[in-house]
């Protein structure tokens, strides 16, 4: 019956419920308030049946819940999104953490290292990179041709094995030429920064609540499968056939389903977007999470949120110890390699988990006090985000969102201003505003929003129902 279906019409079309899509909505909604105005009738569908992208919990067979995406809202009480969200929900977040990423031990050859040689090739790499943008202040440069650079100098085995620790448990990437020393050395925030105690996901459900109690259309368990420019909007297509019109859109899946091409698009639209997406890298990056029963880490005298890097194994590995203050050992392991783990039975799994915690001569005795199964995060393989964050590669420049028609490109990876910390969940956010307040201008400009009526929105009551066009 799809020639005779209505399809759902909305001034905005928002795909991905992620942090940018829902920053996005909220944006609008903010636009309109502080200008007077009508909100648009806002859609946001969203393939998975869970809302929050990448933001998202798990929970560990003890019951224990863990951020199975997002943790840092790196810079802490500096970061404008945490301050943002404590601004808006205040206590609805639960309590923050905040992680300064002191708390280091460094593991080479089986043995404890002080941070005494961490800081010399911190320095060191700092020093060619300076050097490096006096001399060529125009160009980027990749980690591997700066790693060479220090190698000419001082630089020990040492510096190289930080070299590869910054490309893998940093950026997720499995090569350090992918490594864009730009976009890391004008990061200003670096490691740690304040973490949701009750989980990051709560930030979703504060959002969610925010925009469906002024009725926006929200949409889970809905996968678009094309998108297309028309005479006055858009029309997307879900996977089952229905319909969907609106006057703009907002595209703000990761990446990784760009280059996936899950979404069709036109030729002129694929021609604008190709070579960006092309330009970017999506990086992987896996959470192992091996949960404890309480005690263990205070007997040891290892503090809550203590980082131990692995770099005599490949792959080099970092072990975030009493995660958020729990009894938890989280092993973070970045690139390809992470794809083997994705998928193993619970058995194996277990065994890998171990394999590598036993390296770790400052938690041994820890088998003792495991409370559960390993549990595994599975982005690379999750096909709505086909892996973990964007990484620009060396000598390419981001963008904030793109435009093609009527269709607006957001997301983490649609970031050009490096201190909104692009391939983060402050970029996303920072993006999502962006795109929201563009589009808002957009309709307004073509007479789309009418001054506003003197009563608040009801759920719902803004959604048309419009003839299918198209089937
Ligand atoms: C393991 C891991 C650890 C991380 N750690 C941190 C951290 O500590 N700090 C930090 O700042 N950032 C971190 N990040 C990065 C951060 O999660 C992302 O930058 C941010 O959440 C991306 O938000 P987004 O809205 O741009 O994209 P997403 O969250 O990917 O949202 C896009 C949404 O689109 C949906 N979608 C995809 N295809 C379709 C389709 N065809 N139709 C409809 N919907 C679709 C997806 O399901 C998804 O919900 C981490 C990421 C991972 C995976």
């Amino acid at each position: 019956m799809a020639g005779n279906s209505l399809s759902p019409q909305f001034d905005v079309l928002i795909i991905g419920a992620g942090l940018a899509g829902l920053t996005t909505a909220r944006q609008l909604l903010d636009d309109a308030k502080a200008q007077g105005v009508s909100p648009p009738s806002i859609a946001i569908l969203e393939a998975d049946l869970e809302l929050g992208g990448r933001i998202r919990d798990a929970r560990l067979s003890n019951g224990m819940k863990i951020d199975a995406g997002v943790t840092w809202l790196h810079g802490g009480a500096e970061n404008p999104l945490l301050r943002d969200s404590i601004a808006r929900y205040g206590t609805g977040l639960g309590p923050v953490d905040y992680d300064d990423a002191t708390s280091r031990i460094w593991v080479t050859e089986g043995s404890r290292h002080g941070t005494d040689w961490k800081d010399v090739a911190v320095r060191e790499l700092r020093d060619a990179y300076d050097q490096w943008k006096r001399d060529n202040p125009d160009e980027d440069i990749a980690l591997s041709d700066l790693i060479g650079i220090c190698m000419e100098k001082s630089g020990t085995v040492l510096t190289r094995a930080y070299g590869y620790y910054l490309a893998t448990n940093w950026m997720g990437l499995d090569s350090m030429s992918h490594f864009s020393c730009d976009e890391y050395y004008t990061d200003p925030y670096g490691q740690g920064g304040g973490m949701l105690q009750k989980g990051m996901a709560h930030l979703v459900t504060c959002m969610v609540g925010e925009l469906r109690k002024n009725a926006v259309f929200i949409q889970p368990g809905t996968t678009v499968k094309s998108l297309k420019n028309t005479s006055d909007g858009i029309e997307a297509r879900d996977v089952t056939g229905k319909t969907y019109t609106a006057s703009r859109a907002v595209v703000s899946v990761s990446t990784g389903v760009l280059k996936s091409r899950l979404i069709a698009f036109d030729n002129d639209v694929n021609d604008k977007i190709d070579p960006y997406v092309a330009s970017i890298t999506m990086a992987d990056m896996l959470k192992m999470s091996v949960p404890l029963r309480p005690g263990f880490l205070e007997d040891r005298g290892i503090k809550p949120d203590t980082f131990i890097t692995v770099l005599n194994v490949d792959p080099m590995f970092l072990c975030h110890a009493g995660t958020g203050g729990k009894p938890l050992l989280t092993i973070h392991i970045g690139g390809k390699a992470t794809t083997a783990f994705e998928n193993l039975p619970q058995i194996h799994l277990d065994n890998c988990a171990r394999a590598f915690l036993d390296r770790i001569p400052a938690i041994s005795g820890y088998r003792n006090y495991v409370d559960g199964d390993t549990h595994v995060t599975g982005w690379a393989s999750n096909p709505f985000t086909q892996g973990a964050y964007s990484c620009i590669l060396p000598g390419h420049k981001r963008q904030n969102p793109m435009a093609a028609g009527n269709i607006l490109f957001a997301g983490e990876a649609f970031a050009a201003d490096t201190v909104m910390c692009p391939s983060q969940a402050l970029a996303a956010w920072h993006s999502g505003r962006l795109a929201g307040s563009r589009i808002f201008e957009d309709l307004k400009t073509v007479g789309k929003l009418a001054a506003q009526p003197a009563m608040m929105p009801v759920a719902g009551a803004q959604i048309k129902f419009a003839p299918s066009a198209a089937i």
